[in-house]
C-alpha cells in the first residue's frame, strides 16, 4: 500500500453507506466472480497482486471487530466462499493470502467487512 493509500485508510471513518453497499445494490457496476445468498466476490479496483479479489457479506457488517457472536455462521461462510473463489482462480495450486484489515491501524478504508484474496505472485512477509 502506497503512502497516500495509508493516509486515505487512516482518514476513513466507520458508519453510513459505503461503496460496497452501492455495489451490492448494483448502483455501481462490478462483475461478480462469485455470489451466493450470503456474499459476493469481485475484483479489487486497485489490485495489489495479479489476483486480488474481495469477498464481502451481503449483510453490512462494518468491520470484523464489530461482528457479533451471532455472525459466527456468516463469518465461517465467508472463509468457505474465499476458499472456493481461490480454487476457481487456480490459486489453490500455488498458495494465496487472505487479509482482513480492521480499523485505523489495520488500514481499513471501506467500512463494510471484506476479505482480500491475494495471489498469483510470491508474497512477502511480514506485511508493512
Ligand atoms: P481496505 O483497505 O481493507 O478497506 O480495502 C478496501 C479495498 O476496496 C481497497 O483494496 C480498494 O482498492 C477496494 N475498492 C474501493 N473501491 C472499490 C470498487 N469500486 N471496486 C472494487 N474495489 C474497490
Amino acid at each position: 500500500m502506497a503512502g497516500g493509500e495509508v493516509e486515505l485508510a487512516q482518514s476513513a471513518v466507520p458508519g453510513g453507506d459505503t461503496i460496497f453497499g452501492k455495489i451490492l445494490r448494483k448502483e455501481i457496476p462490478a462483475k461478480f466472480v462469485y455470489e451466493d445468498e450470503q456474499c459476493v466476490a469481485f475484483h479489487d479496483v486497485n489490485p495489489q497482486a495479479p489476483t486480488h479479489i474481495l469477498v464481502i457479506p451481503r449483510k453490512p457488517i462494518v468491520q470484523l471487530s464489530k461482528a457479533e457472536d451471532e455472525d459466527e455462521q456468516l463469518l465461517g461462510h465467508l472463509l468457505v466462499a474465499a476458499r472456493k473463489v481461490a480454487a476457481q482462480e487456480g490459486l489453490d495450486k500455488t498458495g494465496f493470502r487472505l487479509v482482513i484489515n480492521d480499523g485505523k491501524n489495520g488500514c481499513q478504508s471501506v467500512y463494510h467487512l471484506h476479505i482480500h484474496i491475494l495471489g498469483g505472485r510470491q508474497l512477502g512477509w511480514p506485511p508493512g
